[in-house]
């Protein structure tokens, strides 16, 4: 049987203990039947540890160090995110990539740590608007994932990649569904090809001005195994209304049995 959707909240640079025990109050509630997590700043880990306990929430953070331990002033080791009971970690989002220069390399370096230390990375890819003008989009993934199948090879099956076109991100204005589908077939072939895995082995989940609105169509295409929320996620209830639409697109898989050839998540396409 295919895995329920993942949905992780990226909260980006916000966030407070506040809003860390309202996401806790509301999960003790109940939570829909997905995979949740909220990727929170550094030190709102501890935070998180303790009010996440026993709810279906797991949490994550949004960079970490390629490097296990040393004289590195302000990076942060991906083994003290997991002691703080963090499962996620975030890396290579495009607001890094952007604003610290962030190569392919290091991001790919940053995953396989992340990766040894416990931690499920979760690998930003997508191109900027001048690339999809350009028709560029299959060029810059490829170039994007190229040192991550070279570093990790089969070990991406523990890996959840994220595809997020740049131009998508806090634009109000998600992708189509049928543009997602694309480029999640094409990640999902270009690791079958470079690195012998399947669909279905490796989770391909899309970020870009998801809401509760566009979530059931985006999460219904074929290969769309969660969703990586910015914005909405900093809401708890629209992140909660996020994560029941996951929960709708769990159900229907396992009313169809969806078991067969599909992708983690992922019905066939319209
Ligand atoms: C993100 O930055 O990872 C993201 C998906 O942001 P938003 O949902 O706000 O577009």
């Amino acid at each position: 049987m295919s895995a329920p959707p993942l949905v992780v909240g990226n909260w980006k640079m916000h966030g407070s203990t506040a809003l860390v025990r309202a996401l806790a109050d509301l999960a003790r509630q109940g939570w829909p039947a997905c995979e949740a997590a909220v990727c929170l700043p550094h030190p709102l880990l501890a935070a998180a540890q303790m009010a996440f306990a026993g709810t279906p929430l797991r949490w994550g953070a949004q960079d970490c160090s390629c490097e296990a331990e040393g004289p590195f002033t302000g990076e942060v080791a991906p083994g003290l995110i997991r002691h703080f009971g963090a499962r996620f970690v975030i890396v290579g989002h495009s607001e890094r990539r952007d604003r610290h220069g962030e190569t392919d390399g290091q991001v790919a370096a940053k995953a396989q740590r992340a990766l040894a230390e416990g931690l499920t990375p979760i690998v930003c890819v997508g191109e900027k608007a001048e690339e999809r003008d350009g028709d560029q989009t299959a060029a810059t993934l490829r170039r994007q994932l190229l040192p991550l199948m070279r570093g990790l090879g089969r070990d991406l099956a523990s890996v959840v990649i994220a595809y997020e076109p740049v131009w998508a991100i806090g634009s109000k204005d998600a992708a189509t569904p049928g543009l997602i589908e694309d480029a999640h077939a094409f990640i999902a072939d270009t690791l079958l090809f470079h690195t012998g895995l399947s669909a279905r082995a490796v989770r391909i989940v899309y970020g870009g001005s998801v809401t509760p609105n566009n979530a059931d169509a985006i999460l219904a295409r074929q290969g769309v195994g969660g969703l990586l929320v910015g914005g909405a996620s900093l809401a708890p209830a629209e992140f909660l209304a996020v994560c029941q639409a996951a929960a709708r697109c769990a159900h229907r898989l396992e009313r169809r049995g969806a078991g067969g050839s599909t992708a983690p998540g992922s019905t066939p396409a319209d």
